[in-house]
């Protein structure tokens, strides 16, 4: 018998737990009573001019003085990051597009506030996670899920080990700034894209660049397709057609690409506001360009819809992926 005296460990503490999401236009909070408090981001997208250090500076004031005691933060940020640090590469609608520098944001918020668990995640990767938690199946080996937005990009989970690999840099799947592949004409294949390169993904595919895309094609009144299309693409109007391919085409054309690279891809998710606006015209026009036969390499067609969904508004939470990721249910792995 032993004559060792038994201590009691203290129990974990139990945190609260916070979700953020930070977008170029949003701050929205997620306490744990479900609430959801939205405020305008501390962002120059919001405040064209503003400095950006003091810009930074608000934000982490403005979280510090929301979260309560010992609190457990789970955030989603609209910038490419390397998530292991909490260390930001720099996000146009945040702070600007100058000269990268990166923004220490988990050191920032943790000096500010030692007594919060801080967890910072990459908004696609955080939008991944909730894909996953809500559409992936147990025998699913690969999940991949593509934003259409504002911006386009990509993230892969691998399931089997239940990872998010990721670069020495913390990055995976910045697809937006590849060249499109696009059968379009030069005057949309030359459509200059916001990181300043020409005819590149989300030159043509991303929201942003709808009426240029139009215009291109030489549509009346590009400015207000955006309102117009949904409505024009109802009453099978031609040329709204041709620009729903158009822009359709570069994200098959990497839905394409990712199958044909990892037979593994069990799963592809496609959301983000641009896709998700445009609904079921967007999903019909992305199967039936992925289901084209253009070699002996594609010799199940009709399978090509199978495995690929396109996202309804609201069924991804960044919010909710983010909380999942805090608690382990995909790790972020540098390989
Ligand atoms: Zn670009």
């Amino acid at each position: 018998m032993s004559t060792r005296a038994v201590t009691e460990e203290p129990g974990p503490r139990v945190r609260a737990e916070v979700a953020v999401d930070l977008g170029g236009t949003w701050l929205r909070i997620r306490t744990g009573s479900g609430r959801t408090v939205r405020l305008p981001a501390p962002s120059v997208l919001n405040r064209p001019g503003e400095d950006p250090a003091a810009l930074l500076d608000l934000l982490v004031e403005t979280l510090a003085d929301t979260v309560p005691a010992d609190a457990r933060v789970a955030m989603s940020c609209g910038a490419a990051m390397d998530e292991e640090h909490g260390v930001l590469h720099g996000s146009g609608p945040l702070w600007g597009g100058g000269p990268e520098r990166p923004v220490p944001l988990r050191a920032l918020l943790a000096a500010r506030r030692p007594d919060v668990s801080w967890h910072l995640y990459n908004d696609v990767t955080a939008a991944l996670a909730s894909f996953v938690e809500r559409f992936a199946e147990p025998h699913h080996r690969r999940v991949v899920y593509v934003t259409v937005s504002s911006g386009i990009a990509l993230r892969t989970a691998d399931l089997t080990e239940r990872s998010v690999p990721v670069d020495a840099h913390g990055l995976q799947g910045e697809v937006g700034h590849l060249p499109a592949v696009s059968t379009a004409p030069d005057a949309v294949r030359s459509l200059t894209c916001p990181c300043g390169g020409t005819g590149h993904v989300a030159a043509v595919a991303a929201g942003p660049a709808l009426p240029h895309v139009a215009a291109a094609l030489g549509m009346e009144r590009p400015e207000a397709v955006r309102n117009a299309l949904p409505g024009l693409l109802r009453s099978g109007d031609p040329a709204a057609h041709r620009l729903l391919a158009t822009v359709v085409e570069p994200v098959a054309e990497i839905v394409r690409t990712v199958r044909c690279l990892d037979p593994r891809t069990d799963l592809i998710g496609i959301g983000g506001g641009y896709a998700e606006g445009l609904g079921e015209p967007y999903r019909a026009e992305l199967v039936r360009q992925v289901s084209e036969v253009r070699s002996y390499a594609d010799r199940d067609p009709g399978r090509a819809g199978r495995g690929l969904r396109l996202c309804r508004p609201g069924e991804v939470d960044p919010l909710a992926g983010a909380l999942a990721l805090s608690r382990g249910a995909l790790t972020v792995t540098k390989i």
